[in-house]
């Protein structure tokens, strides 16, 4: 039967995958193949992008023939994408002028650092949304616009291309006619003003970084046009959604409407609340972004991110060795009732919101001769569960919102244990789907709006929950868990 799948290309950190969907959103399969990612130096992080294509293209295509698929049963595709990470290629052949450089590089530390102070800082913030930082696209764009020879020349040439993942891989999806992103992949680049929906040009005159080298941004579901014929099959795909990997989660999470939040449980922890028409500046060092934007009307969201979350139990698993496997925190956890007082704050690599101290350093307090692992153990996974609350209540204040209902998701939220506590230490229910790979699921709904296919309402009716952890816990136990925690953290902060 002709025309009945929808497919998600998601290209991540470490793995492009490929899952097919059925037009009610059931998984028809998925491909999955790793990248690799290159360290020339401490604190550099790139990946070939010739890679990142091949791999995308290759996983697609994979899939498509093991299912016995053609092409032309494929109603539309959608793209999701590790986010910030920079592309810039050669128009004329195709290739890479330079590695991608990935969000994780801290290469242009120094140079943000000594734009911090300046106005130029207060202006971006207001402008993008976003705290200066090498994390996001503008100043690795610059990097390598100043350390490719020639290619500031070439630039003003018109020769060169910029893109994100999303762009990069587009492009060569439609063999070069769409140089094209999204409202939500432009949010992060640190150049795309979120007010004003435009490149923003007082920060490309900045950063000296020439507009013709950006993509269009267009909505976040629309008909951009068509994977050409021959790359993933024999005949051309439609191409309807386009998404950053967490606004796409929170899609797929069905967040649509203003105070929805969801959060991914992963190596850290992601949180997006959806604020509506309205972009809320964070009093908390949390960052403002664009979730999507349909019909050329943009919705705003509020992020904030736990930097250790899941982390922690690969450390207890390879490091302290008191765990073999991450799945057996649960059963462990719920040997004993209670942590005896223990709290675990793993602060590995500083604090972020609310308490923003880069010198804070993990801590185990509360020990007793009557502690075991067990209880560390459930301590750790406990503090994931703190973090997130912590992170919540700045969202709450600085959007004035007061959540009711958590959606979460990624590989953590498997465990029983701690989305309960999650729902006990915050008084709201946790929602978990049953599929919990929302960013494939966002992406796969973007394109099915793009392509007329469903409504918003209509998608609200596809998702299918797993299970909802409705709070027990009692006011007087809770405030008294969380006072311990808001202890156990001042004592991190070395
Ligand atoms: P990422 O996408 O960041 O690589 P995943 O969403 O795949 O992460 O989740 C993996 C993380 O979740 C790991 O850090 C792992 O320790 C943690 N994790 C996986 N399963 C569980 C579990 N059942 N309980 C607690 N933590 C888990």
């Amino acid at each position: 039967m002709a025309n009945k799948y929808i497919l998600a290309l998601d290209q991540g950190t470490t793995s492009s995958r490929a899952i097919l969907f059925d037009k009610e959103f059931n998984v028809i399969g998925k491909e999955q193949s790793e990248t690799s990612q290159l360290f020339p130096k401490p604190s550099w992080v790139e990946q070939d992008a010739t890679e990142i294509r091949e791999t995308q293209i290759f996983v697609a295509r994979k899939l498509l023939s093991r299912l016995g698929i053609e092409s032309s049963d494929i109603l539309t595709t959608g793209i999701t994408n590790q986010r910030e990470t920079t592309v810039i290629w050669d128009k004329k052949t195709g290739k890479p002028v330079y590695n991608a450089i990935v969000w994780q590089d801290k290469r242009t530390s120094e140079f943000c650092q000594s734009i911090k102070q300046k106005e130029i800082s207060n202006y971006i913030k207001e402008a993008t949304g976003l705290i200066v930082d090498p994390y996001f696209s503008a100043t690795k764009i610059k990097w390598i616009l100043e350390n490719v020879p020639g290619l500031k020349q070439k630039a003003i040439n018109n020769e060169i291309l910029f893109g994100t993942i999303d762009t990069w891989l587009i492009w060569n999806l439609s063999n070069g006619a769409l140089h094209i992103s999204d409202y939500s992949n432009a949010s992060r680049t640190m150049l795309y003003n979120i007010n004003d929906k435009c490149w923003d040009k007082k920060i490309l005159d900045y950063f000296d970084i020439p507009e013709n080298i950006l993509p269009q941004v267009k909505n976040s579901a629309e008909k951009y046009g068509f994977i050409s014929e021959g790359v993933l099959g024999k005949n051309k795909i439609l191409l309807s959604g386009i998404a950053g990997d967490q606004q796409a989660a929170l899609f797929g999470q069905t967040c649509f409407e203003q105070g929805s939040v969801k959060n991914t449980y992963g190596t850290g922890c992601f949180m997006l609340m959806n604020t509506g028409e309205k972009a809320v500046k964070s009093e908390s060092g949390l960052i403002t972004t664009i979730a999507w934007g349909l019909n050329g009307k943009i919705v705003y969201a509020i992020e904030g991110s736990v930097f250790i979350a899941g982390a922690a139990i690969q450390w207890l698993r390879d490091k302290l060795k008191i765990i073999e496997t991450a799945q057996e925190t649960e059963k462990i956890a719920y040997s004993v009732k209670d942590t005896a007082g223990v709290y675990v704050v793993p602060a590995f690599a500083g604090l972020g919101a609310p308490y923003w101290n880069m010198n804070a350093r993990g801590t185990i307090c509360g020990l007793t001769g009557g502690a075991d692992y067990r209880h560390i153990v459930r301590a750790s996974l406990e503090a994931m569960a703190f973090q997130t609350k912590d992170v919540l209540n700045a969202m709450e204040k600085d959007a004035e919102i007061s959540i009711k209902n958590l959606n979460v998701d990624g590989g953590a939220s498997a465990n029983n244990f701690l989305l309960q506590f999650q729902a006990d230490i915050l008084n709201i229910d946790v929602t978990r789907p049953d599929f919990i790979e929302s960013t494939a699921l966002g992406a796969a709904f973007l394109a099915a709006i793009g392509a007329n296919i469903y409504s918003m309402d209509e998608l609200k009716s596809k998702r299918k929950i797993d299970k909802t952890f409705i709070p027990k816990m009692s006011d007087k136990e809770r405030n008294f868990k969380y006072n311990g925690w808001i202890k156990a953290i001042k004592k991190s902060a070395l």
